[in-house]
């Protein structure tokens, strides 16, 4: 019997785990050295250690790596569930407006199941036969080292994870899911052209006829608050009227209502929210309040009611994105209502009992302005009470 390898000088263990964990039965081409009969008397020839010291070993190297790497190869290509030959979203959107090495690629996925192509300057040769035998499950396609590739989770969580957007799609405007996807997948890869798709035209005429009845007017004298917190030992005077207004146009970042340089003027129509909103450290941090004054009527799209925290929740899901995906829809309703003159839009506080507001189109100090800034103390003498 002629033995090629022996799991001294080769690492038969982690194709034999490999088999194991995926359930692929017992490796074929692998012997046990219980198998051999004259024990010993036989060395391997290649690192020359006594066989009978060994558990496993191989008969014919080149034979093992023909016939595991493709077995291998077809179980982790089960993984691939598109490539750059075949996605035209996930894999190009990170490439273009992400971070390229957020995507999974065909290096990585051997590694991670103890197979590295490349270890220094040396070459595997069971590895690389597997990355030989990696395709993409959608269209077939090979794959190189470096290059990226999509999970079936992935794939589902791209378009899927809007269930917030479905809701309100669903809810306000009474769009079913396969259309919501749809217009969703459609927002994502069009931004600028929303009202292509029918339902982006739906939604546009549905505001602008007012067929939702979701129009509310805000009376003068109506009064908001917004708050800002200092660090206590930072600084101790209270804010300044100026200081308590929506951010500049030029340093403004997307949020839920605006494109990057659209500035945004956010409200809560009573202290105790604003304070939970701005979860303030008690230790640490003071609270000044500027209380808002409504001048002219302002006309508000009233989504209170609704239960949804889509244009509650503030904080992006992935920061490092410079378009931010989960805001193209709601930045899409907000560009309809400004078009249609709506100045802002109400919702319900995710924090508890009350209403918040989000002005996009107002002139400062002619619809709205602050009427007094209420010190820290004041706020808490209030609200004790
Ligand atoms: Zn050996
Ligand atoms: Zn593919």
């Amino acid at each position: 019997m002629i033995v090629e390898r022996c799991s001294n000088c080769m690492d038969i263990q982690k194709v034999i785990d490999f088999y194991d964990i995926h359930k692929l039965g017992p490796v074929p081409t692998i012997l046990e050295v219980s198998e051999i009969e004259d024990l010993y008397l036989t060395k391997c020839p290649n690192c020359k250690e006594v066989l009978k010291e060994v558990a496993y070993f191989i008969e014919d190297k080149s034979d093992f790596i023909s016939t595991v790497a493709p077995e291998i190869g077809e179980e982790l290509s089960k993984e691939i569930a598109g490539c750059q030959s075949c996605n035209s979203d996930i894999i190009p959107y990170t490439q273009i407006y992400g971070d390229p090495s957020d995507l999974e690629n065909a290096g990585s996925l051997l590694e991670e199941n103890g197979f590295s192509v490349w270890t220094g300057n040396s070459k595997d040769e069971l590895a690389s036969v597997i990355l030989e035998n990696l395709y993409c499950s959608t269209c077939n396609s090979s794959f190189s080292d470096d290059d990226p590739y999509v999970t079936e989770w992935e794939k589902s969580n791209w378009y899927g994870d809007f269930q917030e957007e479905k809701e309100i799609l669903d809810k306000v405007f009474n769009i079913s899911e396969d259309e919501a996807n749809s217009f969703i997948e459609h927002l994502i890869n069009y931004p600028m052209l929303a009202l292509h798709h029918k339902i982006g035209q739906k939604i546009y005429d549905s505001i602008k006829y007012n067929e939702l009845d979701l129009t509310k007017i805000l009376k003068p004298e109506i009064v908001f608050y917004r708050g800002r917190t200092r660090k206590k030992r930072e600084r101790l005077a209270t804010f300044i009227p100026e200081e308590l207004w929506n951010p500049p146009k030029a340093l403004s970042s997307q949020g839920r209502f605006n494109f990057a340089g659209v500035s945004t003027l956010y409200l809560a129509d009573n202290l105790q929210i604003l304070r939970d909103e701005l979860s303030l450290d008690d230790e640490e941090e003071s609270m000044d309040v500027a209380e808002f004054k409504i001048l002219k009527p302002l006309r508000i799209f009233d989504l209170t009611g609704n239960n949804s925290s889509l244009f509650s929740n503030m904080s992006p899901e992935s920061p490092r994105d410079i378009i931010k995906r989960e805001y193209v829809f709601p930045n899409f309703i907000a560009q309809c209502l400004m078009i249609l003159g709506y100045n802002g839009i109400g919702y319900d506080s995710v924090k508890g009992e009350g209403k918040n507001y989000c002005f996009f189109s107002f002139t400062k100090n002619h619809d709205i302005t602050i009427e007094r800034v209420i010190s820290h103390q004041e706020i808490e003498q209030i609200l004790l009470f």
